[in-house]
């Protein structure tokens, strides 16, 4: 069981899949859980907000009605499975498939997983639910003064027909990534480095120019953050833009990129794998779709319960606790543990 670090210890989250089985085995315990997840302290009217006990239907389980103003509040109102014919059990489990990562699985095995008897319904339950990986997430990394930001670019994707079509089928991606310092006494980590990576952003970029690469970085780092980067000239201005900036003189040498800047390179590493992986490849019109969703992945990977309320639109989002939060909860009895994957 992983613990929750918005202190929600009334929803836990499954670190497994008998686990899963065991909390979620039929609709009324899908129920019971998002009715916790959505009111806390209790029911709250939709209409005149005020709490109270509602009125409940044994034909219409999903719908509360107000003692107060008698107007009716649907369970499923403001989530993604607002006004479904699909029982939640199916959507709690789609979301469980998603937040734990099958990479790329199509409808088709979508629909086998879920035992759906139409693929329609696979279809949308898995398009609704990475609707809502795709979005970006929107606020600037590397606010903190004790962490720095690795950017870097590269060159992704592309359908590789033929050869010797060489970048041509590519496209060039920035990426920034946090790179935070553990700072626990004692840890057994058995990862040599002290750093590990906290949030990343990706975006395609048209070019390496001081105008794409500088653009990026304003857009999705803090004003006033360390940046580390390689000395390529689109880097070069980056003071001027208000952060402090370090180039690591690389002198066509890539194994000093690889010492220096090694957080966004193992971003990149695992992001070329991922879109390796990808059935039929992904095209460039679709790409930031697809940056998107390994950045949603990749922001909660210690973290899977985040990812799974996420995707379903119940409560609130926190995208990636940080370590010292994450290990410090750890430290509590659990059954089981399932992060730092
Ligand atoms: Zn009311």
């Amino acid at each position: 069981m992983v613990i929750d670090v918005l202190d929600r210890g009334d929803l836990p989250f499954p670190g497994s899949l008998p686990e899963f089985q065991r909390m979620f085995p039929d609709e009324a315990a899908c129920m019971a859980y998002l009715e916790r997840a959505r009111w806390s302290d209790g029911f709250i009217c939709d209409h005149c907000g005020l709490l109270g006990e509602p009125y409940r239907f044994a034909k219409r389980p999903g719908v509360f009605r107000c003692r107060h103003c008698t107007r009716d509040t649907s369970l499923t109102a403001g989530t993604v499975m607002e006004r479904t014919h699909t029982p939640l059990s199916v959507w709690f489990w789609a979301a469980y498939l998603v937040a734990s990562q099958t990479p790329g699985m199509s409808a088709v095995q979508f629909q086998r997983q879920l035992g759906l008897s139409r693929y329609e319904t696979a279809f949308q339950i898995l398009h609704k639910l990475r609707a809502g990986m795709v979005r970006p997430d929107q606020d600037r990394i590397g606010g903190k003064p004790e962490d720095h930001v690795e950017v870097d670019e590269a060159y992704v994707g592309g359908r590789t027909r033929g050869k010797g079509r060489g970048v041509h089928d590519m496209v060039l991606v920035a990426g920034a990534v946090e790179v935070r310092q553990r700072k626990l006494a004692g840890s057994r980590n058995k990862r040599k480095s002290g750093r590990y990576a906290g949030r990343v952003r990706l975006a395609l970029v048209p070019d390496r120019s001081a105008r794409s690469l500088g653009g990026f970085i304003e857009r999705t780092v803090a004003p006033g953050a360390t940046i580390v980067t390689d000395d390529w000239s689109g880097y070069a201005k980056l003071g001027e833009r208000g952060y402090g900036h370090i180039a690591i003189a690389q002198r066509g040498d890539m194994q000093v990129a690889e010492t220096f800047l090694p957080i966004i390179h193992l971003v990149f590493s695992n992001l070329k794998t991922w879109l390796r992986g990808i059935h039929h490849g992904v095209s460039p019109q679709h790409l930031q779709a697809y940056l998107n969703e390994f950045t949603f992945r990749f922001n909660r990977r210690f973290y899977p319960f985040n990812a799974f309320r996420s995707l379903l639109g119940i409560a609130g989002d926190v995208t990636a606790p940080t370590y010292a939060e994450l290990y410090a909860k750890k430290s509590l009895p659990t059954t089981s543990s399932r992060s730092g994957s």
